[in-house]
């Protein structure tokens, strides 16, 4: 007989940030209970050592009998059962990070994801997990994904059919908002924490949009329900899991429609993840590890071809018009071509080195890094642009989805790590080593050119306004400090430093707010002072200021569009307007 597995989570005093856990293990029968904390949370990737929140393990038999233990590693716990089949553990996890990863407790609610709270037994990690959640108050509710088996009082038992599915249903427990929703035949939960100024009128009929037309890829939704979970405060963030996401996002950025969109596009990204990376994966996301990194080089697809489809799926609901979605792409291509680390870092390679850079940013991240979700998302549409180019619109990004969903995702199998690029080859129908040779693997510049025209579109560079420097200045406590020297620019030239306190500008005060204004009376070529300070020490250099670099992309429509490149355009966007 297997061992089973029952975790209930307290949270006794809320505002103190403590979830009280314990787990029982019945039917153990070996001289060792070796336990593990997660240390990461899967979707998010970095290895974040959640046993470092975990205070006052004990131990002990059913009867109370303290039994002995030790740690073996920073996240792992052996405890010696000394003949005894049920085990009781019992700690205390503070709980004071609010991010859509992490787990967060106070007077208000109470979120968490289970990589963060619980323990599991890695030779029993596929084992079913029943999870009892004891609100503090008889006013607070218990939203999440995982069906409710058991009801007495105010606890709530929860089943997980695994550790896996227990660690991919987040909780959110409190005095939240439930708005429940039916698309599409499947009940859907919306669950809001905190006020905002979202207009839930708009929103509610634009979600139902989005989901159907999401649904209208794949041909209907592979969930029996589904959660979105809502956290408005400040911050910005989302998180993917099978049949549910949080989100998190700026109370009072819904307004006006410009941010609205943007909460639309996250909305659409995680719950496009729901098939792309959840359910379309690549062989190496199949089964976590949960003890050490998990790599792999198709991050570029897993999150920016889902921020590609993001917006593009906010458009062809209909909810933002064409001029939205180009000027959209317009900032995605500005990110980029304004970011020097472009030149220095692969895309794949971004994806691999996830857990050591992009979630770990420096001051140097600009010049040696570039986001795999803002190049993928690039990367992607120019694929999906190269793929109906190729096969004069019969085929599209839209195919190669259907053929991962079909041939690997709706089976629940994963595609092999390594067969990504020839997937989509086959799926698209034509040729692509060269493309992804160029795209993937060097640091060349991207072609926009190449396929911008047969589109019947342009892109064009507004340059800034002022000689280039190559700082980026912050401002904190009245102090100006250059935050980022662009490699290969004047002040770096120069011997400017990230960290640099700035002071003057050819001997005169200048500061972040007036740094821009100042370089505009200048020109390209001029030799200028710039006085700072380095720990403490005042120091002048002088810099040969630059030409104006690129501040702003435009992809539009353009004027002198053939038929056939209009043609192309509609079968890419549908019908444009005006
Ligand atoms: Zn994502």
């Amino acid at each position: 007989m297997a061992p089973t597995f029952r975790h209930r989570v307290g949270m006794g005093d809320p505002h103190a940030h403590y979830f009280t856990v314990e787990l029982r293990v019945e039917g153990w029968s070996a001289d060792i209970l070796p336990l593990q904390m997660p240390v990461w949370t899967p979707g998010s990737y970095l290895v974040r050592e959640y046993s470092r929140h975990l205070q006052d393990f004990t131990a002990t038999s059913s009867s109370g009998i303290p039994l002995d233990w030790h740690k073996q590693a920073k996240q792992t716990w052996h405890v010696q059962t000394a003949g005894v089949s049920q085990v009781q553990i019992r700690y205390r996890i503070y709980a004071n990070e609010l991010t859509v990863r992490t787990s967060h407790l106070d007077a208000s609610h109470g979120y968490f994801n289970g990589a963060c709270l619980f323990l599991y037994v890695p030779e029993y990690i596929d084992q079913s997990q029943r999870v009892t959640i004891l609100p503090p108050q008889s006013d607070w509710r218990v939203t999440t994904a995982l069906p409710l088996v058991a009801e007495s009082g105010n606890s709530f038992t929860y089943e997980a059919r695994s550790f896996h599915e227990l660690v991919d249903s987040p909780f959110e427990i409190g005095t939240h908002q439930i708005i429940p929703f039916t698309v599409l035949g499947k009940p859907h939960t919306l669950a809001v924490w905190g006020k905002s100024n979202l207009d839930y009128n708009r929103y509610l009929p634009d979600l139902e949009n989005l989901i159907k037309t999401e649904a209208n890829l794949f041909g209907g939704l592979p969930y029996e329900n589904y959660v979105f979970i809502v956290h408005f405060a400040d911050g910005y963030g989302g998180l993917e899991h099978h049949n549910s996401t949080t989100l998190l996002y700026s109370r009072f950025e819904l307004q006006p429609d410009e941010k609205y969109y943007k909460f639309l596009g996250l909305t659409a990204h995680e719950f496009f993840h729901l098939w792309n990376v959840k359910r379309i994966r690549p062989s190496t996301l199949d089964r976590f590890d949960y003890a050490q990194e998990n790599y792999t080089r198709n991050l570029w697809f897993c999150e920016g071809t889902t921020s590609y489809y993001d917006e593009l799926f906010v458009f062809r609901a209909g909810i933002t018009d064409v001029r939205t979605y180009l000027k959209q792409v317009s900032e995605a291509i500005t990110r980029l071509q304004t970011t020097p680390g472009r030149r220095v870092q692969l895309l794949e390679e971004s994806s691999f080195d996830t857990w050591i850079k992009l979630y770990r940013p420096s001051e140097n991240t600009p010049n040696t890094q570039i986001s795999y979700y803002l190049k993928g998302q690039l990367v992607s549409w120019l694929l999906d642009l190269h793929i109906r180019l190729e096969s004069a619109g019969q085929r599209s990004l839209d195919d190669v989805m259907r053929l991962l969903w079909v041939e690997f995702a709706s089976k629940g199998q994963s595609f092999p790590e390594e067969a990504l690029t020839s997937l989509i080859e086959k799926a698209a129908g034509c040729p692509l080593e060269d493309f992804f040779a160029l795209t993937l693997r060097s640091n060349a510049e991207l072609p926009y050119e190449r396929y911008l025209r047969a589109f019947g579109l342009q892109l064009t560079v507004e340059y800034e306004n002022r000689p280039y420097l190559g700082i980026r200045t912050q401002e904190k406590e009245g102090r100006t400090t250059l935050s980022v020297v662009e490699e290969g620019s004047p002040a770096h030239k120069a011997g400017l430093s990230a960290g640099d306190e700035l002071i003057a500008l050819d001997g005169w005060k200048v500061a972040h707010s007036s740094l821009k204004e100042r370089l505009s009376h200048l020109s390209a070529k001029t030799l200028v002072d710039i006085t700072v300070f380095r720990r403490e020490e005042l120091m002048t250099l002088g810099v040969r200021l630059g030409e104006p670099v690129a501040e702003r992309y435009h992809l539009s429509i353009r004027k002198d569009a053939n038929e056939q490149a209009l043609a192309r355009l509609q079968s890419w966007l549908g019908k444009i307007e005006g």
